[in-house]
């Protein structure tokens, strides 16, 4: 046993620090950016967000809607084959804009190539909870070798090592984040996991350094969390729970203790598994919960909510582009970062 005894940060212990600016207005900030694929070789230009490939967050609707503000969707894994293939058909220009998702099984491969068949989709994120499997890595090369053309983003692991065997194996993307999300229960479930801020800039160090990517996945819970991923360095940032409750997401709007709400659950929850694989296997536990989150209405103003946050940010450093928040960041440590004596932010 060793105790490493830095001190790891979240995104709650730090605030950005204003910066001298010769910006006038927050339209004068570009936040999209553009990326070469270290495999694919396909060239990427957009605003680098992406909705959660969660039941909830993952969908079709959602994908059209961010499309808009030339934002990604990770699709979730639970449409059908035709399902894929009228939405490709009949929205050709969202299809750009998505990920079709992948475990890590023979029957995610099958599913991913029959999808692929009738969708020409540019994007795969392969995902699973525990991304130090080697499972994972194995399963990286498979899919690189059979898609030489495809941006392939694979998680999720916390640390530089695994980032750069990931990226060796054929990811452009490697997805970060084990234990931050909002329904997330891992680090309740099993003591493991890693302060988002500094998963961050660790992996994107490690990534960077052979011209990888990496996307930050979970922890977001205000547009501040989204800019402060981007200053640590995340290429990428993707949010579940900020997306949650729209008309965009799935489930129906209903009444609870006299609020309008909708059911956000995680994808390893009791309730996610029950839904998909018929109860949770004896051998494992749930390691994410559900939530009534409330309703709130079309994801468009959500949408311009975090976008014009980022942009702000961008503003209080001097950034005229996204490119350029990071190098402009001083993060500072804090104790407190919000005076929350009145509603807490989407409390409603
Ligand atoms: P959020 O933006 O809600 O904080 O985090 C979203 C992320 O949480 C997802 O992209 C995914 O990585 C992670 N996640 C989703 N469902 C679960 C779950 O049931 N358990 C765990 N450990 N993580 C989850």
């Amino acid at each position: 046993m060793r105790i490493e005894t830095e001190v790891k940060l979240d995104f709650k212990d730090v605030l950005i620090r204003p910066k001298r600016s010769t910006l006038n207005s927050r339209r004068d900030v570009d936040i999209e950016r553009e990326f070469k694929m270290k495999h694919s070789g396909l060239t990427w230009s957009g605003v680098p967000i992406i909705a959660a490939n969660m039941d909830h967050t993952g969908t079709f609707e959602m994908a059209k809607a961010l499309a808009k503000f030339n934002v990604l969707t990770a699709i979730h894994k639970f449409y059908s084959v035709q399902e894929w293939k009228d939405f490709a058909d009949k929205n050709p220009e969202v299809l750009e804009r998505v990920f079709v998702s992948s475990g890590t099984s023979d029957k995610d491969f099958e599913r991913v190539s029959e999808i692929l068949k009738v969708a020409d989709c540019p994007n795969i994120c392969i995902d699973i909870a525990n991304g130090y499997s080697q499972h994972l890595v194995d399963y990286v090369r498979r899919v690189r070798a059979a898609y030489p053309h495809k941006v392939i983003m694979a998680g999720n692991v916390v640390t530089g090592e695994m980032v750069e065997e990931l990226i060796i194996c054929g990811a452009d993307i490697v997805k970060v984040g084990i234990g931050p999300g909002s329904v997330c229960t891992t680090r309740r479930q099993t003591g493991c996991g890693y302060p988002q801020l500094s998963a961050i800039i660790e992996c994107a160090d490690a990534a960077h350094g052979l011209k990888g990517l990496v996307c930050g996945d979970g922890g977001c819970t205000v547009p501040g969390d989204v800019a402060k991923a981007f200053a640590a360095g995340s290429d990428f940032v993707m949010l579940g729970g900020m997306l949650s409750g729209h008309d965009e997401s799935s489930g129906d709007v209903f009444e609870h203790e006299g609020r309008q709400v909708k059911r956000y659950y995680g994808m390893s929850s009791e309730e996610a598994m029950k839904k998909h694989m018929g109860g949770v296997a004896s051998y494992r536990s749930s390691e994410g919960k559900s939530v009534n989150v409330p309703y709130k209405g079309a994801v468009e103003g959500t949408m311009q909510d975090i976008l014009g946050g980022v942009r702000s940010t961008c503003t209080y450093v001097g950034a005229e582009r996204l490119k350029e928040l990071t190098k402009r960041t001083t993060f500072i440590r804090v104790t407190q970062q919000i005076n929350d004596i009145f509603t807490p932010y989407n409390a409603g």
